[in-house]
């Protein structure tokens, strides 16, 4: 088997696992309990927020442990605009995950207002007017074509505009450096299956959790933010993960490219048609390919039936069969939308396994028999 799928999600880290089994075993102590026996649990709670904090450059404080990024998003976007009047300003890109459409969709249903910004046909966004907006959320890097907003710069903007800002970097924390205090972002939201760590835990950085409703009411953890019986052991995996993929970034983004160039010169090579989609700018080993009169569905199936794992678009979407709105909003045409795949690279791939992919799809483009 070849996994091409790690925007849909990365296999689990060794390391992270191994951490992580003590507290699933003889550790099973509830961290918010002061006896001895829970000390270790405690003890490593502490410790993976302040790994995960000066992973990006955040204090400790201002890391908040969620269930996934889907939640990060929802306590910022609802949590946010709920605890104010309906008269506040949400605006946020039209290619957005669904984990922030939805709540602003379901906000716009309250009576909220919600600015959907367009893109370029590289998925950047085109024109960042923010007056009149309280709350901006823009996607650090897209899942879909990789592309990577210039959120430094739009943060700015939204400030300049007395905006909050929030940034969605799911698909980019663990991949590309990010520094919260220089970004100066209020929010960004993480989760650990996207930089192998365990599925079922995230994070959400709070600059200021004043700014921040509760989520969940209940006991005092998570600083009485959200409430709920600390998962330690998630937490602990995510920590090493996140740890263990910043010390070596530089080695994955440069092996990741690597793996980027021999795929698309081989395709170049076997006279295969097809459209990039995304920037240059995007997030290492996310290669979006589009094929003229193709259907995606039949060539990932094809590609399924050699052992190889690639998605038609966000996986989260794979059963729907309508042309996603990211391939929508790029304006790319229905002919090349509907014979889209996305390969998502990850660290573990090599470089036999991306000529496999690309012979496979030459092979099936030779056949042209599904
Ligand atoms: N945001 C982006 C950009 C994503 O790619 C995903 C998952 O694919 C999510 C949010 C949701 O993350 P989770 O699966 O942890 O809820």
């Amino acid at each position: 088997m070849i996994y091409a799928d790690n925007a849909a999600t990365t296999k689990l880290d060794e390391d992270a696992l191994n951490a992580m089994l003590p507290f699933l075993r003889e550790n099973y102590g509830n961290a918010s309990q002061s006896y001895s026996f829970s000390r270790s649990s405690r003890k490593a709670l502490k410790e993976a927020r302040e790994t995960i904090a000066s992973c990006i450059n955040a204090t400790p404080e201002q890391i908040l442990f969620t269930s996934c990024g889907t939640e990060s998003d929802n306590w910022v976007i609802k949590g946010v605009a709920l605890s104010k009047s309906v008269d506040w300003k949400i605006a946020t890109s039209c290619i957005e995950h669904h984990a922030v459409l939805r709540p602003c969709k379901w906000l716009e249903n309250k009576g909220y207002n919600v600015k959907y910004l367009s893109v370029d046909s590289d998925g950047v966004v085109e024109d960042y007017s923010l007056d009149g907006i309280n709350l901006a959320s823009i996607m650090f890097a897209n899942n879909e074509i990789g592309t990577l907003q210039p959120i430094k710069r739009v943060c700015e903007k939204a400030h300049a505009s007395g905006a909050l800002f929030h940034t969605d970097a799911v698909q980019a924390v663990g991949h590309l450096e990010i520094d919260v205090h220089d970004l100066d972002v209020d929010f960004l939201s993480a989760s650990a299956h996207k930089f192998n760590g365990p599925k079922g835990i995230g994070f959400l950085y709070a600059k200021k959790t004043s700014e921040l409703p509760s989520f969940m009411n209940g006991g005092g953890q998570e600083f009485g933010f959200r409430a709920g019986t600390e998962n330690v052991a998630s937490i602990v995996g995510m920590a090493v993960a996140l740890k263990k993929n910043y010390d070596q970034i530089e080695k994955n983004k440069k092996h990741l490219f690597h793996l980027e160039n021999i795929l698309i010169t081989q395709l170049n090579q076997g006279d295969v048609e097809f459209i990039r989609n995304g920037s240059q700018n995007h997030i290492p080993g996310n290669v979006s390919l589009s094929f003229k009169n193709q259907d995606g569905e039949a060539l990932q199936h094809r590609l399924d039936f050699e052992g190889i794992c690639v998605s038609t678009g966000s996986a989260c979407d794979s059963r729907n069969v309508q042309i996603s709105h990211v391939l929508k909003a790029i304006g790319l045409s229905k002919d090349f939308a509907e014979g889209t795949i996305r390969i998502s690279l990850g660290k573990e791939n090599t470089e036999l396994e991306v000529n496999q992919i690309a012979d496979s799809i030459i092979k099936i483009f030779k056949s042209q028999s599904y």
